[in-house]
């Protein structure tokens, strides 16, 4: 083992009485250290105040780590008591430390006094973007703008905590028991037994769909009742609206006219044209010409696909189920029979050929091909759960790189989906080099009895989405953490070397690494290849467009200069859905009022990234393709150009020197197969 600085958390020994002192203390050292700085008398300079600002961060961020990252693996109710208090503390100390005007002069001054010029590019950054936050914080507004800029962002806190509780109330409220077992028909066995222990839990005989998602979507997808499904879409669609059967109950119809209404305030009062901008000013897009352009491009070239898509369906339901009128809520059914149809492949046939050790070491054998990475287990690391494994990452040069954990099955309290998070980030100390350190979480089927893992295909994309985020942060050679590996990344960018990464999951030379019949250890035959490959762009234009609708809605939304009553937003909804949609939703249909992404969530005026982040990532790998899929020099190169600068460098200058050029569209239509 060669650690140098790198101090690794000792799990095992954190105690929860401890954990809230220790953050007290930091935290009351770091405003002592701030204070002390900005009162020197000396002239600001990088070194004097803004380098040791890096580092109070920095030790602040490694305290708190393995205890955010205990509260998400091995949740209790001491640890979860401690972490709630710390985070408000935390939250608290953030919003000071970006609301200090005494530090906003500090930066102002280095940026302005010659010392900027002589910086580094990660320096200047790092600079540019504090500046960018403190003035997006309102810093430089007069006291009158100000009070009232705090005021419009306590007042949106609210109003996006009610969005977001009328959706769940009117989620929660409504309930469909069912009786007659002929009314299940169609249903796959598992959510038949989650609607039985349902309607146990709700004191009822027989079944109770609910329109939580995992009870929702089965439903919509494989109930022959077409009555059955209509009520479940007619409930689910009108949610928290004026519409359906809880009509005017927890309507957000008010709720969304008054968070717009402040947003516009809040983007004019900081000096922008409107809320899109100022959702702007933190992404990689320029402007919003470029986002309106960009969406309008994508949905001018799928939506002739989309139209033939629906075309097929249609006349599918109509010959082979006399279905004369498609209505929404037939789609999502008839696309599954005539998925079935066309593929007839299940996930199930799928995980007998990705047993999970097979896949982790195709993993880094696909890096390894592609950089020259070498990874390497090391044992007797102090972990949080005996299932964990810890390996350490080397270069081709034989350096170590980083570090990461290795947390690969579901168990209880552990919290689910899969993610990628910071241990400890890179940084250059007087000593040397402290190594950035990843935590790999992910929820897979645990092995039983004697048989591994086996995996569906859809989580080996996803092991290999988080791997990509880790490599981000793991390669990376900007030794300052608050632009180094994901740090500093903008929204629509970050997703770029994950989304890149999943790639490998779907090429045959890839495949045979990672996958292998449990038992016999054969490779996929070439037609199961086939039909896997045929069924990923399954109506993949009308997905483009449904995505499209959204994110041009979300952005025009947010662009509006006038009013934005109810109305004026359905009229607008309507005005999209005129232009790319091609499934036409009933008049009854209020899809905005739970739209939560843009309304409580951060996605406002920023829907598009999505869509954003995959034409980055399909257009960087399109390289690949062009020179071969291990081809070496690509790797390289993208090792160089996007991974190791991390967010110390405009992400369209890195991806213009991987790509040679500005970023296509073209790519990812060609690979969801919307482009023949
Ligand atoms: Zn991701």
């Amino acid at each position: 083992m060669e650690l140098d600085n790198t101090r690794l958390p000792a799990f095992r020994h954190i105690e929860v009485d401890h954990i809230e002192p220790a953050i007290d203390t930091l935290l009351t050292d770091n405003r002592a250290a701030i204070a002390a700085r900005l009162q020197t008398g000396e002239p600001y300079t990088w070194e004097n105040i803004l380098y040791p600002l890096e580092d109070l961060q920095d030790r602040l961020n490694r305290a708190w780590s393995p205890v955010r990252h205990l509260h998400g693996v091995a949740d209790n109710d001491a640890l979860r008591r401690v972490y709630n208090a710390c985070l408000v503390k935390l939250s608290d100390y953030a919003t000071e430390v970006g609301q200090n005007e005494g530090l906003y002069r500090a930066y102002n001054y280095v940026k302005e006094h010659g010392e900027y010029e002589r910086l580094g590019h990660a320096e200047r950054t790092i600079i540019d973007n504090a500046l960018r936050d403190f003035r997006l914080s309102g810093i430089a507004l007069n006291p009158a703008d100000k009070d009232r800029f705090k005021q419009i962002k306590q007042a949106l806190s609210q109003l996006q905590t009610q969005f977001e509780e009328h959706v769940l109330d009117a989620t929660q409220a409504w309930k469909k028991p069912i009786t007659d077992v002929q009314r299940l028909s169609g249903l796959p066995d598992s959510a038949v037994r989650l609607a039985r222990q349902t309607a146990r839990r709700e004191g009822l005989t027989g079944w109770v769909f609910t329109l939580d998602f995992p009870s929702y979507m089965p439903v919509m997808t494989y109930a022959d009742d077409r009555d059955l499904r209509f009520e479940l879409y007619q409930a689910y669609v009108t949610r928290a609206s004026d519409q359906g059967p809880m009509a005017g109950k927890w309507d957000n119809t008010e709720v969304m006219a008054e968070i717009l209404r402040l947003r516009q305030e809040l983007g004019k009062l900081l000096g922008f044209a409107h809320y899109a901008d100022y959702s702007l000013a933190t992404k990689m897009a320029r402007d919003s010409a470029q986002v309106i352009e960009f969406l309008g491009d994508l949905a001018r070239r799928s939506r002739p696909v989309a139209e033939r898509e629906l075309a097929e369906l249609k006349a599918f339901a109509a010959h082979q189920y006399g279905i004369k009128e498609l209505e929404a809520w037939d789609i999502p059914y008839y696309s599954e029979k005539l998925r079935q149809h066309h593929y007839a492949i299940s996930q199930e046939e799928l995980r007998l050929y990705f047993p999970a050790p097979r896949v982790v070491q195709g993993l880094f054998a696909v890096v390894r091909r592609l950089y020259g990475l070498r990874i390497e287990r090391w044992t007797g690391v102090e972990t949080w759960h005996p299932e964990v494994e810890f390996y350490a990452l080397y270069d081709a040069a034989n350096s170590l790189r980083g570090l990461f954990y290795l947390d690969l099955y579901a168990r209880p309290h552990k919290r689910g989906g899969a993610w990628m998070d910071e241990c400890i980030v890179r940084k250059r100390t007087a000593t040397g080099i402290q190594h950035p350190v990843a935590y790999l979480t992910c929820n897979l089927t645990p092995p039983v009895g004697e048989d591994p893992s086996l995996l569906t295909h859809k989580e080996v994309i996803t092991l290999f989405h988080e791997f990509g985020h880790g490599l981000h942060h793991l390669l990376t050679l900007v030794d300052y953490p608050s632009v180094a590996g994901i740090n500093g990344v903008p929204w629509d960018a970050v997703e770029l070397p994950s989304q890149f990464m999943e790639n490998w999951c779907w090429e045959r030379e890839a495949l045979d690494l990672i996958s292998g019949h449990y038992q016999t250890g054969e490779p996929i035959s070439s037609t199961l290849l086939e039909r896997m490959l045929a069924a990923k762009n399954f109506q993949s234009g009308m997905q483009m467009v449904r995505q499209l609708e959204f994110a041009l809605f979300d952005f025009r939304l947010h662009s509006l200069p006038g009013t934005t009553e109810g109305p004026a937003i359905q009229r607008l909804l309507d005005e999209v859905r005129a232009e790319v949609a091609v499934v036409k939703p009933p008049t009854f249909n209020r899809f905005q009022h739970s739209f939560g992404h843009i309304f409580a969530g951060g996605y406002a005026a920023g829907y598009y990234s999505y869509k954003w982040a995959e034409v980055l990532a399909a257009d960087a790998f399109s390289r690949f393709l062009e020179c071969g899929i291990f081809d070496r020099e690509s790797g390289v190169a993208f090792l160089h150009s996007i991974l190791e600068p991390g967010g110390s460098r405009d992400p369209m200058e890195l991806f213009t020197a991987f790509r040679g050029r500005e970023p296509r569209i073209e790519p990812l239509l060609r690979h969801s197969g919307i482009l023949a």
